[in-house]
């Protein structure tokens, strides 16, 4: 799950990590009477779960509160077009203001975890502000990394590590390693699979302040954290995929055309790599779990045809636990009441697969049966292209 800035500074700020004075606001009055309180030069940032605001004008800096009041009614409401939203944008619903800093360097520091290691790694550049994926694809020398055991944590030496490279001296020297220290400790106890401050700054007065902050968390995770899981921002996900989720559907929108319902995590991947290799696309992941009740089918049927771009249907169930005969009765029943007009494929296999291809073949419902995945892919994919 993935919170905003404005959420990420507050978690920080209770390990101790230095972030700037500031509050969220909705409308451009509440900005205007928090730069009363802690300007008059604030800065207006658009909250949004992406990056690359600065560049895409969501970040401003206001010199008195009429000029705060006034950014942010710019700011609030506008669509925000950055690298990482996609050409569509996203509409801004509130903005961070906070007391504006004098920049003395730009650094960067972040936390991950490293997937083949199985380890966190924490990660400092001297060239922070900038898009970090860029320094890292073209000067990978200038981003230094500690990884860390999680067993001991990370250690007091390889934050002072970190500091020296950065080049960081005297009391901004103590400041980082502090603030690397308690930015772990943050990201260890909430279960964050993601941290990143960039910039992380360096002051004229010399203090190490969190300017950005990013912050995701470790989904399976979150039940030991209600005060973060109430941090989540419904309006910033996908709707189908928040839609899915009331119904503990499985669901993952993907960009291609043929929509996938399917019993089971693994059989379901087999049957996005089937519908690729006979030069298909998928346009979901969708695992409705082993049991696959009447309801649990028909509620992923719901979400499969309000997918405008699925133009024809794979149903690859394997009965297991479940019987083909209650799935087809579930297919049937689901595809009249929700009048499904695209074209279906349905493979059944497992317990009870003729009592419920007869109910397929009875029902005047159109469906394609296929008795293999290789059958079912090569029959749907033709007609998800015409
Ligand atoms: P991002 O573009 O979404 O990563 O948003 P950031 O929070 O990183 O802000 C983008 C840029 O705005 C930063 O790299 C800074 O250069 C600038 N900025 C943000 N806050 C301040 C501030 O308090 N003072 C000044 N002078 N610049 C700021
Ligand atoms: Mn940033």
């Amino acid at each position: 799950m993935k919170i905003h800035e404005y959420q990420a500074k507050k978690i920080l700020k209770e390990f101790g990590v230095k972030t700037p004075k500031g509050e969220v606001a909705e409308t451009p009055e509440q900005a205007k009477e928090i730069a009363q309180k802690i300007g008059p030069k604030v800065v207006v940032k658009a909250q949004i779960h992406a990056g690359g605001r600065g560049k895409g004008g969501g970040v401003k800096l206001a010199g008195n509160p009429d000029e705060a009041e006034k950014t942010a009614s710019e700011i609030i409401g506008m669509n925000l077009i950055t690298h990482q939203t996609g050409p569509e944008g996203k509409r801004v619903n509130r903005v961070l203001v906070e007391e504006a800093l004098d920049i003395e360097r730009e650094l960067y520091i972040g936390i991950v975890i490293d997937r083949a290691l199985e380890a966190p790694v924490v990660m400092a550049s001297s060239e922070g502000g900038v898009e970090i994926e860029k320094v890292a694809s073209e000067t990978p020398e200038l981003i230094f990394k500690e990884y860390i055991n999680p067993a001991t944590g990370f250690l007091g030496f390889q934050a002072r590590k970190l500091a020296f490279k950065l080049g960081l001296k005297g009391d901004t020297f103590k400041q980082a390693v502090k603030f690397f220290l308690a930015l772990y400790k943050a990201f260890s106890v909430s279960d964050a699979s993601l941290a990143e401050i960039n910039p992380l700054l360096i002051t004229k007065q010399g203090d190490v302040i969190a300017l950005d902050a990013k912050m995701n968390f470790d989904d399976n995770a979150l039940r030991r954290h209600p005060d973060i899981l109430d941090m989540r921002d419904l309006d910033e996900e996908e709707p189908i995929e928040v839609e899915a989720s009331k119904y503990d559907l499985n669901y993952i929108k993907l960009d291609g055309n043929v929509g996938c319902m399917v019993n089971g995590a693994g059989l379901a991947m087999a049957t996005m790599d089937i519908i690729m290799h006979t030069g298909g696309m998928p346009a979901n992941f969708l695992d409705v779990g082993g049991g696959v009740s009447e309801e649990a089918v028909k509620n992923a049927f719901k979400i499969l045809v309000s997918d405008k771009d699925v133009k024809a249907a794979l149903v690859n169930i394997f009965g297991g636990i479940v019987r083909c005969d209650m799935v087809a009765n579930g297919i049937v029943n689901a595809a009249k009441e929700l009048h499904v007009k695209i074209p279906m494929v349905v493979r059944l296999e497992g317990t009870n697969v003729e009592k419920g291809k007869k109910i397929l073949e009875e029902s005047e419902l159109s469906f394609k049966a296929a008795s293999s995945m290789k059958e079912a892919a090569e029959l749907v994919v033709p007609l998800a292209k015409q």
